[in-house]
């Protein structure tokens, strides 16, 4: 595949001029273009700028608001609501951070119900940023119907991903961040775009057959990983981010969508647990470091987090590799 080599530094600024060229203001622009911008740092391309295009359709559409002004509720001393006023999720969760870790470090944990908004991204960017707070974060969100239940064929779930962060004394966090679905559909796309077959057990086609084939998966349904163990996860996200928040589950979400190929619009959980209130003190994070240095002296073991965090080292030095495709579209997009 032929690639263009980006600085991160043109990173950013091809998303701001893309996003402000189709009507986000400085604002809302920035805090996407930073998430973009974060995912190529990281290495994380499936949300990076191969989400752009999909930014621009829902503002082109009209359904994502590019000038949101999110606000803020206090619905229990642990309980905070950012309304996203139509807008993407960065901006909403930027505005929510800090409310979200005062109430947790009032309280030893909060929930911050992110609702109305567009989320298009990895959730790893909001629980890392409130653990280099000083707090252990949990996120999750659902999105248009994709996987079926275990046992079923058809897309019901969404493919509800989930990210746990927790703090290091010396250093970034540990965060994991994943799908309920056997693969992210972003990864799905892309194998289908690089003409390459999937593992099995990633999806089934519209006939309910399993298949390797990317576009087959896509015209069917994901599965969830671990079978019926994923399927509770991702049932569990749908509730979480869901009825328990006043938000829509996937279903609804994609009943509503105009399905112009963006993100659809819904809600995002997010929980925060101070780790020196919870009976150890200062002593949480150094036994954490004890798991840490137990899992670590196995060979083969690393943690998670940490293959971005390897990608983080290098990228400043060697850019961006951004498939030369997906930058003429991109670059289309500011004509
Ligand atoms: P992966 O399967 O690539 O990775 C899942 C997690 O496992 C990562 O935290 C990864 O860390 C970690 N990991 C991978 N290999 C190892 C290993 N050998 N040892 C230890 N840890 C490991 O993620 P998915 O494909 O499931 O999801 C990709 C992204 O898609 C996520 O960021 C998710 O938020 C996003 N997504 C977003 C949706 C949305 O609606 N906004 C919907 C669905 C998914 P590392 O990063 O260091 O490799």
């Amino acid at each position: 595949m032929e690639t263009v080599t980006l600085t991160l530094d043109e990173v950013l600024d091809l998303a701001m001029n893309v996003l402000t060229r189709h009507g986000c203001d400085k604002r809302n622009a920035d805090a996407v273009a930073r998430t973009i911008w974060a995912a190529e740092r990281d290495e994380a391309h499936s949300h990076g700028l191969f989400r752009l295009p999909g930014y621009v359709a829902s503002l082109k559409s009209g359904k994502a608001n590019g000038r949101a002004d999110p606000t803020v509720t206090h619905l229990a001393p642990g309980a905070i609501r950012v309304h996203g006023d139509m807008g993407f999720a960065p901006l909403a969760l930027a505005v929510g951070r800090p409310p979200l870790a005062e109430a947790t470090r009032q309280n030893g944990v909060a929930v911050l119900a992110v609702t109305r908004t567009h989320h298009f991204a990895a959730l790893w960017p909001e629980t890392a940023a409130l653990a280099e707070m000083g707090l252990a974060a949990m996120a999750v969100t659902s999105a248009s119907t994709f996987v079926a239940p275990a046992g079923g064929t058809k897309p019901l779930f969404g493919t509800n991903p989930m990210s746990f962060a927790w703090p290091r004394p010396d250093g970034p966090p540990v965060v994991f961040d994943q799908a309920s679905s056997a693969m992210a559909r972003g990864e799905i796309q892309l194998a289908g775009r690089d003409g390459h077959a999937v593992p099995e057990g990633v999806g089934i086609n519209a006939d309910g057959n399993p298949t390797t084939d990317p576009a087959e998966i896509l015209k069917g349904a994901q599965l969830p990983f671990g079978g019926y163990k994923g399927s509770g996860i991702a049932l569990m996200i749908e509730l979480l981010a869901g009825p328990l928040i006043n938000e829509v589950c996937s279903f609804e979400a994609t009943e509503q969508d105009n399905k112009d190929g963006g993100p659809a619009t819904g809600g995002e959980f997010v929980l925060a647990f101070d780790p020196t209130l919870f009976g150890a003190g200062e002593g949480a994070l150094p036994h954490g470091e004890a798991l840490f240095e137990r899992m670590l002296a196995q060979d083969g073991v690393r943690l998670p987090g940490d293959r971005r965090y390897a990608a983080r080292e290098r990228t400043p030095e060697i850019g961006a590799q951004i498939p030369q495709s997906l930058h003429k579209t991109i670059l289309a997009l500011l004509d």
